[in-house]
């Protein structure tokens, strides 16, 4: 066994309020939710970011990902919600086994992403260094 948190979640090592559960997927409370109803799903095998998930496992989590947003509205009467997944510490990714984060929101204020501007021919520059990388 890792020293992975998440891992010994879903080896039942450590304890969880599981919301879903099927082969390849599990979905449970974050022990510190922004709002009540705050889930994370995790692919159960061990992948640290976007980069090392194979895209079959990937499509897997979205499908639940995808219902869980749903039942949050449904069950808990949430208006909307976002979808968070952050890859390496840098971004604040803290639990190196990838997890999408699902936040129930309760109104716009509550928080937001800081905006930049771009000057003068900076765009064009950022999107080259982009698209040469795909
Ligand atoms: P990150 O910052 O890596 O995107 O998110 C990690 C999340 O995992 C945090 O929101 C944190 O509250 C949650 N978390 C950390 N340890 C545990 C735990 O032992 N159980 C559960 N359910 N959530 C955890
Ligand atoms: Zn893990």
């Amino acid at each position: 066994m890792s020293n992975c948190i998440f891992c010994k979640i879903v080896a039942g090592i450590l304890p969880s309020y599981k919301v879903y559960e099927d082969e390849d997927v599990l979905a449970f409370l974050d022990i510190a939710p922004v709002n009540h109803g705050h889930v994370l799903v995790i692919p159960k095998k061990h992948f640290a970011n976007m980069e090392e998930i194979p895209e079959d496992i990937l499509m897997k989590v979205l499908r639940v990902v995808k219902k869980i947003g749903l039942s949050l509205k449904r069950g808990l009467k949430y208006k909307g919600y976002n979808i968070v997944e952050s890859n390496d510490p840098v971004a604040g990714q803290e639990v190196a086994h990838i997890h999408f984060h699902i936040i129930p929101r309760l109104n716009k204020n509550e928080f937001s992403w800081p905006h930049k501007s771009y000057k003068e021919g900076e765009a064009q520059e950022v999107v080259e260094k982009i698209k040469n990388n795909i």
